[in-house]
């Protein structure tokens, strides 16, 4: 069977039997799969409809250790892959679409299609920034448009940017921006800020951050990179064009990819998946979750593929204790 038949055929793996079937392929599933493959578990990855995960959207990485240089994302997710491959990861692109809870060991469907059997899963599907949805803002992601302050703030040293939002986490981004950037403008669209008391008071109380209130994002100016912003007034319909801004960062949250565990594992209001204490254990048996699917606050590529190392050590543990006390149902099931 040559690569190309490989990658895509799902006739060698349907209705077997894996140790550990990895969803998502960003830094956390890719970390867990190369932990996984190293203790000899043959970890199956899927890896769903953004293969190498959000990384590949982005151009310079900065901020991941080992790459003294920077790394383009794509690449990062290159080597990522290719070291989980070296030690047996089986990799393979396909969307889990369907899982069946009942009963151990799991039911997996691929693509609607293939079924398979997985003794632990390893969640790490991630998470998807919201956008507005403006063309303009879609055109220009990546070339001064983001949703990620903290990976790309760096790149905006004395400028001016926008931050669109009025929770704590457009807060947030607005604060850490004022290290790098000679201004911040916070475009909210109401009156008053969502943000919790303390990070208004300290947005509020920074020189850097000017607010416009009843605003929104109508358009981002320039066809390369960002020449500018357009922002409408709510009230008046005013348009007002600033047109020194050269980054624009879309604050309004984030969505985990969850909806296929919507139900079953214990989730936060948002979506993001519960984990116990320290570990990656869900609440349901066999069951991990790693990277930006369960982690509301730090979102980086690098705790991503910290807690994809947890997820495997964690399931190597658990098919270790589950081998010795449930050989009856090992024996029946998980051949
Ligand atoms: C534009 C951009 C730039 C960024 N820059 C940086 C940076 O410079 N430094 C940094 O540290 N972080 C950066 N980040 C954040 C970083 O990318 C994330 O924190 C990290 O990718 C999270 O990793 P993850 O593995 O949890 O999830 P993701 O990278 O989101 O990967 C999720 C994976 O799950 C798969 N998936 C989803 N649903 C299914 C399913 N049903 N079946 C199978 N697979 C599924 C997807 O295809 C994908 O492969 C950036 C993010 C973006 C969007």
């Amino acid at each position: 069977m040559n690569q190309k038949q490989r990658f895509f055929s799902m006739e060698d793996i349907a209705g077997k039997t894996f140790d550990v079937v990895i969803v998502g392929s960003g830094p956390a599933g890719l970390t867990a799969a190369l932990y996984a493959a190293r203790a000899d578990l043959k970890p199956l990855v899927f890896e769903g409809p953004e293969p190498g995960g959000q990384l590949m959207q982005t151009t310079d990485v900065e901020n991941y250790p080992g790459y003294p240089e920077g790394v383009m994302g794509p690449k990062m997710m290159e080597d990522f892959r290719e070291q989980a491959k070296r030690f047996g990861a089986d990799c393979r692109y396909g969307m889990v679409t369907d899982i069946d809870f009942d009963k151990r060991p799991y039911k997996l469907t691929v693509d609607e299609e293939t079924e398979l059997y997985a003794k632990a899963i390893i969640v790490s599907t991630g998470a998807s920034a919201k956008w507005l949805g403006l063309d303009s803002e879609q055109r220009l992601r990546g070339k001064g448009v983001s949703a990620c302050a903290t990976c790309d703030g760096a790149f905006f040293r004395d400028q001016h940017v926008v931050v669109v939002g009025g929770g704590d986490t457009a807060m947030e981004e607005a604060t850490f921006l004022t290290k790098f950037a000679s201004k911040v403008t916070v475009l909210h669209r109401r009156q008053e800020l969502r943000a919790s008391k303390a990070m208004q008071t300290r947005a509020f109380k920074d020189d850097k951050i000017e607010f416009m209130w009843d605003s929104e994002l109508h358009k981002v100016l320039g066809d390369e990179v960002v020449e500018g912003v357009e922002v409408i007034n709510n009230e008046t319909d005013e348009i007002t064009t600033l047109d020194d801004v050269t980054g624009v960062f879309i604050a309004i949250g984030h969505k985990p990819n969850t909806d296929l565990f919507k139900g079953v594992l214990a989730m936060d209001d948002v979506g993001y998946i519960e984990t116990k204490g320290q570990s990656t254990r869900t609440d349901m048996e066999g069951i991990f979750a790693c990277g930006d699917a369960m982690d509301p606050v730090y979102r980086q590529a690098v705790t991503a593929a910290g807690t994809g190392c947890r997820a495997a050590l964690d399931a190597e543990k658990f098919l270790a204790e589950v081998e010795l006390s449930d050989e009856a149902v090992a024996e029946e099931h998980w051949k």
